[in-house]
């Protein structure tokens, strides 16, 4: 294959161990979130050889791929009710926000002898899932406790996903309030006040977690290495876990400005070209069937022009490289492109 996709395993230990470090420091746990990866189990040891005690996935399919594991699991989109038994089966622990699907978990969760763990989405706004006003969600815990095979262990909430909200001291104290209510309420412990994503992990550097939420889910700020808010490199974590080799099939001088009436590009993409003059640019055999364009060259001297399906143009002109046809450039990923590449069969991965 003319791609392929280095992983480093340990340089995500490292960023694992440094932010299971700093979450601790704030008396958070860390569910790992192993998504963009599909669950590889390589990455997924990695991970748990720095001493997080939980992974965490969307997708029945990757809890698969990792029952083998010793450690809690979390299925972290709420399953159909038509999977409600794989879930039970795969998952110690779901977050859920319908009660007809926690009734089915019940019900699965008897019939295979086991006790499945709860835990009730929030809404602050960013109005993606979850219970949206607080008496809805107070019921949905009264409802849930009656339940045999059920074990309500925490709420949790989403933040920067449908509508972008941030997460802040004011959001996340309401979070911190409503599980209150709910011990108070129901004389219950709560284990898990899940305050989020990598988004939130920001709030911890800055002084403004508040006091009270125990566990974030992150993905992004182990895998790849930033502060999700700033999008800023951490300095103390590697932000090159994944990297991106891909062949040379083309090396041109071309104009900047394409020519002829100009309408939608591929992938009904509106475009706009600034006039550079002529450029040398080289054709890598990969797209966005297989990745996305949020990559960097490790050579500072390239940068990623455009991408295709199936072809991705940089420019080389600044580069100091000689390259040639057949030669291959690297390129760092981010959170969409290391994604994609891990979904796409035309990209091998090796671990390194
Ligand atoms: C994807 C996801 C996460 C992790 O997000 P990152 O940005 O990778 O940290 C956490 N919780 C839920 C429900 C998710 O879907």
């Amino acid at each position: 294959m003319s791609a392929r996709l280095l992983i480093d395993l340990n340089k995500i230990r490292e960023n694992a161990i440094a932010v299971n470090n700093v979450c601790r420091g704030a008396g958070i746990s860390v569910a790992a979130v192993t998504k963009m990866h599909r669950a590889d189990p390589n990455i997924c040891r990695a991970i748990l050889s720095s001493g997080i005690g939980i992974l965490a996935d969307s997708r029945l399919q990757n809890l698969e791929k990792i029952a083998e594991l010793n450690c809690e699991k979390w299925l972290i989109r709420q399953p159909a009710v038509s999977e409600c038994g794989d879930a039970v089966r795969l998952a110690d622990v779901s977050l859920n926000s319908e009660i007809a699907v926690i009734r089915a978990l019940d019900y699965e969760a008897g019939k295979a002898g086991r006790t499945h763990g709860v835990i009730l989405m929030f809404d602050l706004g960013d109005l993606r899932e979850g219970y949206f006003y607080e008496d809805d969600i107070l019921s949905a815990a009264e409802e849930t406790l009656i339940l045999k095979n059920i074990k309500l262990c925490g709420i949790g909430t989403n933040l920067s996903c449908y509508g972008g909200v941030q997460p802040d001291h004011g959001n996340l104290s309401r979070l911190v309030s409503i599980a209150e209510s709910i011990r108070n309420e129901f004389g219950v412990m709560l284990e898990y006040v899940s305050g989020g994503f990598s988004t939130s992990y920001s709030l911890i550097h800055k002084g403004d977690m508040p006091e009270g939420i125990d566990n974030l889910r992150i993905g992004d700020t182990v895998l790849i290495g930033r502060d999700d808010i700033t999008r800023e490199t951490l300095p103390y974590l590697h932000d090159d876990c994944f990297v991106l080799e891909c062949e040379i099939i083309e090396i041109k001088e071309k104009p900047s400005v394409p020519v002829g009436t100009i309408g939608l590009a591929s992938l009904n993409r509106t475009v706009t070209f600034e006039d550079k003059g002529i450029r040398k640019r080289a054709i890598c055999s990969v797209g966005r069937q297989d990745t996305d364009t949020d990559m960097v060259p490790l050579d500072s001297g390239a940068s990623v022009m455009e991408a295709s399906s199936d072809h991705l143009l940089i420019d080389i002109t600044d580069s100091t490289v000689g390259y040639r046809v057949g030669d291959t450039i690297k390129l760092k990923l981010e959170y969409a492109s290391a994604m994609r590449a891990f979904t796409s069969d035309y990209v091998s991965k090796e671990y390194i």
